[in-house]
């Protein structure tokens, strides 16, 4: 294990396909997840989408502040980038949190998906073959998590 100031200090990076939106994001994420459900699927032309969450405050813009297609409302929304259409994060939980869309990281994270949500809306043509806790809709509650 890494010491705690280390971790606390470590920033990732992560972009967008084209490289408009650039953005930096503490490596202090609280928990992380394979999203199932349809709108992740939609929104990110995946079957699941790998997603971490993490303080909104603790996310930055680095580039393309004034690149952003933001789909949704001022505190739950998905932010993409304008030009290329990538899905970075989004912002949930009442503005709270965001949730990083793990794909867009350049740097690795020290977490890694602990379980799979919305397996109930699961597409039908994608097995998960990992051995990871399924739930049906949301973490039913905090036990599974992150012990
Ligand atoms: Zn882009
Ligand atoms: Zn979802």
């Amino acid at each position: 294990m890494t010491s705690q100031e280390n971790a606390s200090n470590r920033m990732l990076a992560g972009k967008c396909l084209c490289g408009a939106v650039q953005y930096a994001v503490a490596d202090e994420f609280i928990y992380a997840a394979n999203c199932h459900c349809s709108n992740c699927r939609r929104t990110t032309g995946s079957a699941f989408k790998p997603f971490a969450g993490i303080e909104r405050e603790r996310l930055s813009l680095t580039k393309g502040e004034d690149n952003l297609l933001i789909f949704g409302e001022e505190t739950v929304h998905d932010t993409h980038c304008k030009t290329c259409g990538s899905l970075l994060y989004s912002v949930v939980r009442d503005g709270a949190f965001v949730h990083v869309a793990m794909g867009t990281l350049v740097d690795e994270p020290a977490i890694r998906p602990t379980h799979h949500i919305f397996v109930g809306s699961k597409a039908k043509w994608f097995a998960i073959t990992d051995d990871l806790p399924k739930f049906e809709e949301h973490v039913v509650n905090a036990e599974g998590a992150d012990g």
